[in-house]
């Protein structure tokens, strides 16, 4: 396949059937997002409907080998089709952390077995995954990790703590990072990636109230959590390799949030021309046009930079750089974007959802204060950068 952004008449008709979908399920999609996030109860409940429905049109999985429930090479244009269509209204149900981050690396690294018991039940929409992989003393030095799994004969016991694990108290899965040989010669040489059941005895998790109100992310506690050896994904100690494709894999899948930067776009749009035809616009027109306009130019960039990760990642060629590089202008468009929303709705602006003065129930305080988190997760905004510097422009670590 060539990185052709033509479609073929094959993939016209399969985003008619999807656009078709979205028309039907506009009801549950809006309950999910009017629920703060996927993560409130009555959304988590439209979020696992939803993924089911997806599950069962074989669209979770497009392009997995068949023997999985894929489509194998023919789903990867598909894949782009469908990713494209639900980016515009913001689809709930695509547990990415299942789907984009573990499923290439199962794919790529697990067992025989593993692939059977997780990935078919993931592309049916049936499980859901969480990420454990930060802690409170290891974030951005990832590497550091404390937590600790002891080798107990056929399982390994698990203590520590986890931290900002998004939709951990939704998640029936979850995949870990923990160190296995705390004498390794260097810190990310004694690290292992394992799968761990959500409801093994000894997780709590404890969901974390971010500034916009809602609880997407969480505490994740593990007390002597045994883990049976067959839940180790790669070889002992290897999990710093495991886990540099995972996070690879994240950052592409997180371009979406500039996919999604139309999104936001649009409806900045469509406040300028309500409020200019009914008189309450704050300053000149002309300006905001302008702004508008540019903010619509890195949208299309965002876009392109998505699709350019994904070609590449489906190609099997190496996506670092493309990945750093979309992940750092996505996120920031997205903090661009709800600044100039502040901007143009004034103090009118920081009304909340609930107050019945509020344009379109809060959405402008409410994405302005949850688009900031977007340039820490899956790797900061300065991390990415050093990334671009040494491995895009080859300049030397120090
Ligand atoms: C909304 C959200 C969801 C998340 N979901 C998950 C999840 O599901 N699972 C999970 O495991 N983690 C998750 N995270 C955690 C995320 O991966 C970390 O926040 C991120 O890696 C940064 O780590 P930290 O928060 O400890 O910040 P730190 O590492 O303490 O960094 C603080 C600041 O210092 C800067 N900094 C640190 N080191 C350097 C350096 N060497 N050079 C230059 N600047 C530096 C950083 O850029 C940042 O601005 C999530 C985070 C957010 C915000």
């Amino acid at each position: 396949m060539d990185f052709n952004i033509a479609s073929t008449r094959e993939e016209e008709a399969f985003r008619q059937e999807v656009q078709e979908f979205l028309k039907q399920e506009a009801e549950d999609i809006d309950i999910i997002t009017n629920s703060r996030g996927s993560f409130g109860e009555e959304g988590n409940v439209a979020t696992r409907r939803m993924a089911r429905k997806l599950g069962q049109r074989g669209w979770l999985s497009l392009t997995w080998p068949e023997e999985y429930g894929g489509r194998g090479a023919a789903g990867i244009p598909l894949k782009l089709v469908f990713t494209e269509e639900t980016s515009k209204v913001n689809l709930p149900g695509v547990n990415g952390f299942g789907l984009e981050m573990l499923a290439p690396i199962l794919l790529a690294n697990g067992t025989e077995e593993q692939k059977r018991k997780h990935l078919i039940p993931l592309g049916k929409g049936e499980v859901f995954w969480c990420e454990g992989f930060s802690e409170p003393n290891a974030g951005s030095d990832l590497f550091s990790l404390q937590t600790r799994a002891v080798d107990n004969g056929d399982s390994f016991v698990v203590n520590g703590q986890k931290i900002w694990t998004t939709g951990a108290h939704r998640s029936d899965w979850g995949f870990f990072l923990v160190r296995t040989d705390p004498n390794a010669p260097r810190k990310h040489l004694g690290i292992s990636f394992l799968l761990i059941d959500m409801k093994s005895p000894g997780v709590t998790v404890r969901p974390i109230q971010n500034m916009a109100g809602a609880f997407d992310f969480c505490e994740t506690f593990l007390d002597d959590v045994r883990v049976p050896k067959e839940n180790l994904v790669g070889k002992l100690n290897d999990g710093a390799r495991v886990a540099g494709a995972l996070l690879n894999a994240e950052r592409s899948s997180l371009i979406l949030v500039g996919r999604g930067a139309r999104r936001s776009a649009d409806r900045l749009l469509r406040y300028v021309n309500e409020s200019g035809n009914n008189g309450r616009l704050r300053g000149d027109k002309s300006v905001w046009m302008y702004k508008l306009a540019d903010v619509a130019i890195k949208a299309e960039i965002a876009s392109l930079f998505g699709k350019y990760a994904y070609w590449l990642q489906s190609q099997g060629r190496d996506y670092t750089l493309m990945a750093s590089l979309g992940k750092v202008f996505s996120s920031e468009l997205n903090q661009q974007i709800t600044d100039l929303g502040t901007q143009l709705l004034g103090l009118h602006g920081q009304l909340m959802r609930g107050s019945k003065r509020a344009w379109e129930d809060g959405i402008i305080g409410q994405t302005y204060l949850t688009s900031h988190q977007s340039r820490l997760l899956g790797g900061s905004s300065e991390i990415q950068r050093t990334t671009i510097a040494t491995r895009g422009l080859g300049l030397p670590r120090r």
